[in-house]
């Protein structure tokens, strides 16, 4: 086998502090892998600038004229982690055989990438970069983290546990991923469905080298809750279960308090009546917002909107850009 063509891809958003360690570790460990002949010297590293508010794309545009390793994507705006993600795996498809996608933040370590090579070059299709302990995430992070992964195995969305987006695909398999069309995207849970030969390589996640994460409790919860009910209708049908439920158990109550009634005694308390008007009006309004939530999701796949515009594409282009940014 010739040495593959590597493509490393970075999602950037508002990562001034970080960036340019990132740029300079990245292109280290490309060279050295480049004169090990693990890769081949057409390999590069794409940086996919976000819609970032700060000097992000300045640094990434700075760098690439003096790092022959080093290219910048930028978006035309802030569309999100996994829609940035997705626009550099395309772009880097067609000039690559693999890619690695990884963050910005070298959280993960970039040692590892060596590994997901190996991995490919012994005929594996997809690799993934699995977390082996998170003692760097906080508390907070890491129950919620466990208790989301296993929701998802419940819900029957085969996730790989403590697996991010660090990870290498094939050119066939990125080919692949492009048929999947979906706008709510959750690459964690299309990537499992593509199939071929997947393993997994085992690595210890870091501390975020500066900057601050860009997930806060409400991104997560967002991603979470989308992962959720683009993949799985069980919610759905819970809702429909518990509202079965009900209405069974009313029904009994009904035949109760009849009776209780032809019998004579009456008092029947203004509590339980209340209660059950509260209850049954929260879980039809409850079951009404999550069938509204499914309503959404298919009104907006059913626009096909593009995911992501690229503003200016340093990979694709012949010629070096003549632009001060
Ligand atoms: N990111 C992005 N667009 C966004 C938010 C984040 O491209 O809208 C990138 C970010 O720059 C980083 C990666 O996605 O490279 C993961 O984000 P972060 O490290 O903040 O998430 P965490 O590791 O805290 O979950
Ligand atoms: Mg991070």
């Amino acid at each position: 086998m010739n040495e593959p063509v590597l493509t490393i891809v970075v999602p950037c958003y508002n990562e001034e502090e970080v960036i340019k360690e990132t740029i300079s570790q990245l292109h280290k460990l490309t060279i050295e892998l480049i004169s090990e002949r693990l890769i081949s010297n057409a390999s590069k590293i794409l940086y996919v600038d976000d819609g970032s508010k700060d000097q992000t794309w300045k640094i990434i545009y700075k760098e690439s004229l003096t790092k022959e390793t080093t290219k910048g994507l930028r978006l035309s705006k802030n569309v999100g982690h996994q829609n940035a993600l997705l626009a550099g795996l395309l772009a880097a498809k067609d000039a690559s055989d693999c890619v690695v996608s990884i963050d910005a933040d070298l959280q993960d370590d970039i040692a590892v990438i060596r590994n997901l090579i190996e991995k490919f070059r012994t005929g594996y299709d997809v690799v993934y970069g699995v977390r082996k302990k998170r003692e760097t995430d906080t508390v907070f992070k890491r129950c919620t983290a466990q208790g989301f992964y296993k929701l998802m195995r419940k819900m029957g969305v085969n996730l790989v546990f403590n697996h991010a987006d660090f990870r290498l695909m094939s050119k066939r398999a990125i080919q692949e991923l492009e048929r999947f069309e979906e706008v709510n995207l959750f690459l964690r849970g299309i990537v499992p469905l593509i199939g071929f030969h997947s393993t997994f390589v085992y690595y210890d996640r870091k501390e975020r080298l500066a900057g601050e994460t860009k997930y806060p409790l409400k991104k997560m919860l967002a991603f979470a809750f989308d992962g959720i009910t683009s993949f799985s209708i069980t919610p759905i049908r819970f809702v429909l279960l518990i509202g079965s439920l009900f209405f069974f158990v009313s029904g009994l109550f009904g035949i109760y308090f009849l009776s209780l009634k032809f019998l004579g005694t009456t008092e029947l308390g203004w509590t339980s009546l209340i209660t059950s008007i509260w209850l049954i009006g929260g879980l039809q309004l409850m079951a009404i917002g999550l069938i509204g939530e499914y309503i959404g999701k298919t009104y907006l796949e059913s626009k096909h909107r593009p995911k992501f515009i690229v503003d200016i594409d340093m990979f694709n282009l012949s010629h070096t850009l003549e632009k001060d940014f």
